[in-house]
């Protein structure tokens, strides 16, 4: 799944530096934008029943490509989002909130269960913080670790 030597990082944002001739206009030179870090290839079944998030070729960056440490990375325009309202440091945000988001929908918890949610990550507490506001009741956060169970927090309704 991994090759190594990899430079890390799929939670990424930065700033064009410079652009193909097909580039949409949107994308200028100096555009802070947000990289989606998955690939798709479009031909595989997940890919052909609209599912581009489960692509069986699916390479990460930061995984199996280099990813936001590396000094530049080149990707698709088609794999770059704009805000006219976040900063970079928001930008970053983007996809481990996301990912939090679609477990918490996911799990398909009914509104007053209370759901315990195993790690203190990004990850997990984004998921943390989405069942409540998914109207799905309450979430303490566990993890196994001694070092991060200190950070444990529940999620305010
Ligand atoms: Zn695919």
């Amino acid at each position: 799944m991994v090759s190594y030597p990899r430079v890390p990082g799929h939670e990424l944002a930065g700033v064009i530096d410079a652009v193909g001739p097909e580039v949409p206009g949107e994308f200028a030179l100096g555009t802070a934008v947000l990289v989606v870090p998955y690939t798709n290839c479009g031909e595989c079944s997940a890919c052909r029943k609209g599912r581009p998030n489960a692509c069986r070729n699916n390479q990460t960056l930061g995984v199996q490509r280099d990813g936001g440490l590396a000094e530049e990375i080149v990707v698709p325009a088609s794999k770059l989002l704009t805000s006219r309202r976040l900063s970079l440091r928001e930008m970053v945000l983007v996809e481990p909130l996301s990912v939090g988001w679609h477990a918490a929908r996911r799990g398909r918890a009914a509104a007053g269960e209370t759901v315990v949610v195993f790690g203190c990550g990004m990850v997990d507490w984004a998921r943390s913080l989405a069942l409540p506001r998914q109207g799905r009741g309450s979430s303490p956060s566990m993890s196994l670790k001694r070092s991060s169970a200190s950070g444990a927090r529940r999620a305010q309704a």
